[in-house]
């Protein structure tokens, strides 16, 4: 199936909504059927059929087909969030007693959702440095049975070698769970290196226009249906039938942005690596990554995602090089259309010291690269390095 069939056609069933080419947001939420049998029928299958939107809607059933081929699934569920894609995915593979084992680094409410809400119901996680296979395999219990991975992380950019954690899991009857929300389906497949869940935070690229918070989990229809039956139907974090038009739309021109942004965020690496200003850049493409030959192996392609370290002595550069941005705007979250600029320091009070004892330093401004020409976001970050 060709990315283009996938986008503008899969799922679209257009000859049931009069030809219209856009397809009709099913705005309800229930589903009426004929006789008995046929709503005995849709109680068997709600997963496929429309019985609820709480479970399935036509809608958001089109979105479903597309995601699911795109990270070449045999389904996929949609979320009202990333983050409840992944605490569905992380809640689904465990119980009361059971061990989890994390990359050290994930996003914040990944680890939220393993120490401090699983925490509550006796489940432990071990966080361990994913850049060494061999951790993993030193931190297994036998009461393992999940391993989550987020490769590469989305502040210093980390990866795990997929193939080779999927492959230590397997065998023991461990699950393996991805957010993948960084590369994207057309950058990087994790199913095909064996893992059983990927995860999206689809708020970034996949709807790629900052005006829909959606996430999505892909697997096998066996494991998929566990979820639905679980945490998807039980904690109704769901997608509603307009968002998930929108994102179907934002969907659309996944390949082109993504190209287009690839293409940007290699000339601003560029820019930013020779700058004497700037102590390193993070970016799986970065020359100073220690990890490049993964990236060369594992990633297909850039992601609009790279952090800066400034060149510093205190906290007060910093905001100044982020207030003296015109064209990034200072805000969370990333991979829409627009440039944006994090610096961590803003998490952090005022007097923080710029090197905190442990974690990262304050001098780290994380951007994301939009659609803009690359000259303006090069000389509004030229301009802005000449306030440090
Ligand atoms: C944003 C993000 C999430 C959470 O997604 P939401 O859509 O904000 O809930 C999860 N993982 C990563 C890597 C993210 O950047």
């Amino acid at each position: 199936m060709d990315l283009s069939y996938i986008l503008n056609h899969l799922g679209e069933d257009r000859e049931r909504y009069f030809g219209a080419v856009a397809p009709p947001i099913v705005q309800s939420s229930i589903f009426a059927f004929p006789t008995v049998d046929a709503m005995r029928a849709g109680f068997r299958d709600e997963f496929g059929r429309h019985v609820y939107t709480r479970g399935n809607n036509p809608t958001v059933e089109i979105l479903r087909r597309k995601v699911a081929a795109l990270e070449g699934a045999e389904d996929c569920l949609m979320f009202g969030s990333g983050a409840a894609a992944m605490s569905a995915g992380v809640i689904a593979c465990v119980q009361g007693g059971d061990h989890v084992v994390c990359v050290a680094k994930p996003y914040s409410w990944t680890r939220a959702v393993l120490k401090d809400l699983l925490g509550r119901f006796g489940v432990t996680t071990t966080f361990v440095d994913g850049t060494d296979t061999a951790n993993f395999e030193a931190a297994l219990t036998e009461r393992t049975r999940l391993i989550v991975l987020e490769s590469p992380n989305s502040m210093t950019f980390e990866q795990q070698d997929l193939a080779a954690v999927a492959a230590l899991a397997k065998p023991r009857g461990i699950r393996t769970l991805v957010d993948n929300s960084y590369a994207t389906p057309l950058n990087q497949s994790p199913l095909a290196l064996g893992i059983d869940l990927v995860a999206h935070s689809a708020t970034k690229y996949l709807n790629g226009h900052s005006d829909v918070v959606a996430g999505a989990l892909c697997g096998s229809e066996a494991l998929l249906r566990e979820v639905f039956r679980g945490p998807y139907m039980t904690l109704g974090a769901i997608l509603a039938p307009h968002d998930a038009w929108l994102m179907i739309r934002g969907l659309r021109t996944l390949p082109i942005r993504l190209q287009r942004i690839a293409r940007t965020t290699c000339e601003v690496l560029a820019f930013l690596e020779a700058h004497p200003r700037v102590r390193r850049v993070y970016s799986p493409h970065a020359s100073a990554n220690p990890q490049l030959a993964l990236t060369e192996s594992q990633l297909r392609g850039a992601s609009g995602l790279l952090t800066v370290e400034l060149d510093v002595a205190d906290v007060a550069a910093v905001e100044r090089f982020c207030d003296g941005l015109a064209r990034f705007l200072m805000t969370v979250s990333w991979g829409g259309y627009e440039s944006l600029a994090f610096p961590v320091c803003a998490v952090f009070p005022k007097d923080a010291p710029l090197h905190p004892v442990a974690g990262v330093p304050l001098s780290l401004v994380r951007l994301s690269i939009g659609l803009e020409e690359p000259v303006v976001l090069i000389d509004d970050l030229r301009d802005a390095l000449a306030r440090l």
